[in-house]
């Protein structure tokens, strides 16, 4: 399969609402090649990160791969990490609201609400069982992610509809700010 291959599911599309099945087979050269293929579509797309469901895929896993961009001047820079069949087993009570945007849903952005820290359980695509922290920036990519694996979209979390901008609004918005 080649990246040329995906095409981004768009809200509406009932596998963006599905629970997404536990990966068995990390290491088979389907999944492998597969997760090589999603690694260069996120890079293409310049998104901090994707989920399998969003590709078609209704599989446990995503890739994060956060970098500061111009939407994003202070993302961390992050090696892409492939994160499969994701648990999170503690998150801190204290929850803050950031904007977040997705592939899936073009064109609008939102404040969102999600732990500030989480621990973390997830399988490698080496197949090593990895047990890590995200604060910030990247807990939030994570849970936003981890959502997709169970059929939820960030505007779910969404508390206010005055809290959603159009993109073009919520640029003028941040370049204001900078
Ligand atoms: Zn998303």
């Amino acid at each position: 399969m080649t990246n040329s291959t995906f095409q981004i599911r768009q809200l509406g599309d009932p596998i963006l609402r599905k629970m997404a099945e536990a990966v068995m087979d990390i290491t088979d050269n389907h999944t492998q090649s597969f997760l090589d293929d999603l690694l260069q579509f996120v890079l293409d797309k310049k998104g901090m990160g994707i989920a399998a469901p969003q590709v078609g895929i209704s599989q446990r896993l995503f890739i994060m791969s956060s970098r500061p961009n111009s939407r994003y001047p202070s993302a961390p820079e992050m090696e892409p990490t492939f994160v499969i069949n994701p648990e999170i087993v503690w998150s801190s009570s204290e929850i803050e609201k950031d904007w977040e945007g997705c592939l899936s849903i073009p064109g609008i952005r939102a404040l969102v609400p999600r732990h500030t820290a989480i621990k973390v359980e997830y399988t490698s695509r080496t197949g090593e069982s990895i047990q890590t922290e995200f604060f910030g920036f990247l807990a939030r990519v994570f849970q936003h992610e981890l959502d997709h694996l169970n059929g939820k979209v960030f505007l779910d979390r969404v508390e206010n509809s005055l809290d959603i901008m159009m993109e073009q609004e919520w640029l003028k918005l941040i370049s204001d700010n900078h």
